[in-house]
């Protein structure tokens, strides 16, 4: 029976750290500010923000939202980045994506100052990943870390794969992985032997948005199983990439969905803005 890794109590711990460090910076009159652009009306991004919203006034943040029309511009989105880029007051930005088929989701992460970059998005952050020199990691594969960390599994020496190759989600876990000394492959939709190679996992990562894709023959007896994935079964309910049932009793640890990696993304956005409205206000 594999250890229930509770992304619940992890991140609840992380945003705890988050809002006592708030409290310190607050008597240095210094208020961590998130703004959060979305545009259009996609029921998920509204969940997504309002969630993200919520959690700033937990930990003690400012946040700022800003709801555009979807028939908004490039050059008006752009505007609104350019002038929050200027706001000493916001310390990170961030554009909810995905963004209505007209509008240019490239040039708009390129055009968020990488400072205010919490997503870690901009080529700059994501150059500064590669080379292991970074400020902002991206939420969700830090996420991932962080309830690898709390349990004190060792990923140095593990075969690790990664399914997803995503700029968001599969490329960033594979180069984390890489920077704990895993030993690490990543896999795609166009893999050969996927079976095998995932047979081979001490640490097993799924991102790959197909609901209960990883199969208990995919496992190997004692992986860690990192479960990303946010789907709905053919009932409609809530389940990540991993047979739960199958997997679970051949795993050593397991994380659920919902309840693990989902929790932890926000969480790590929270910790992102602390440490932009850290740096811009030169606090160590
Ligand atoms: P994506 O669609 O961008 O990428 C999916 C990846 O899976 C691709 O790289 C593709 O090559 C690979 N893939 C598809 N079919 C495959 C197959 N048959 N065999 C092997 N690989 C295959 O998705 P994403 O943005 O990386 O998200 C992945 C999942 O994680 C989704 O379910 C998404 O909802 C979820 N997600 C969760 C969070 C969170 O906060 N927990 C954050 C982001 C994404």
């Amino acid at each position: 029976m594999a250890k229930v890794i509770s992304g619940k109590e992890v991140s609840a711990k992380v945003r705890a750290e988050v809002k006592t460090e708030c409290e310190q910076l607050k008597a240095q009159g210094i208020i961590p500010g998130l703004a959060v652009i979305i545009v259009g009306d996609d029921p998920a991004s509204r969940v997504y923000v309002n969630n993200k919203k919520k959690a700033c006034a937990e930990v003690g943040f400012v946040s700022e939202e800003y709801a555009l029309p979807a028939e908004t511009t490039q050059e008006e989105l752009l505007a609104l980045v350019e002038k929050l880029n200027n706001k000493p007051e916001i310390n990170g930005i961030l554009c909810q994506l995905p963004l209505p088929k007209h509008l240019d989701e490239k040039a708009v992460i390129n055009a968020i100052s990488p400072l205010k970059d919490v997503d870690a998005f901009h080529p700059s952050n994501v150059g500064k990943i590669m080379i292991g020199d970074y400020h902002f990691l991206p939420c969700t594969p830090a996420g991932v870390m962080e309830l690898v960390h709390s349990e004190g599994i060792e990923v140095s020496g593990k075969n690790c794969v990664v399914i997803g190759r995503s700029n968001i989600v599969g490329k960033p876990m594979a180069m984390l992985l890489l920077h704990e000394n895993g030993t690490v492959t990543i896999c795609h939709s166009r893999t050969k032997n996927l079976k095998e190679i995932c047979q081979s996992a001490d640490i097993l990562v799924a991102a790959v948005g197909k609901p209960k894709f990883v199969k208990a023959d995919m496992v190997k007896e004692g992986a860690v199983v990192l479960d990303v994935g946010i789907n709905r079964d053919e009932n409609g309910k809530l389940c990540g990439d991993v047979d739960y049932q199958e997997v679970e009793p051949k795993a050593s640890y397991i994380t659920p969905v919902p309840g693990g990696v989902g929790p932890m993304t926000i969480a790590m956005l929270m910790k992102n803005t602390l440490k932009a409205a850290k740096i811009q206000n030169g606090v160590k």
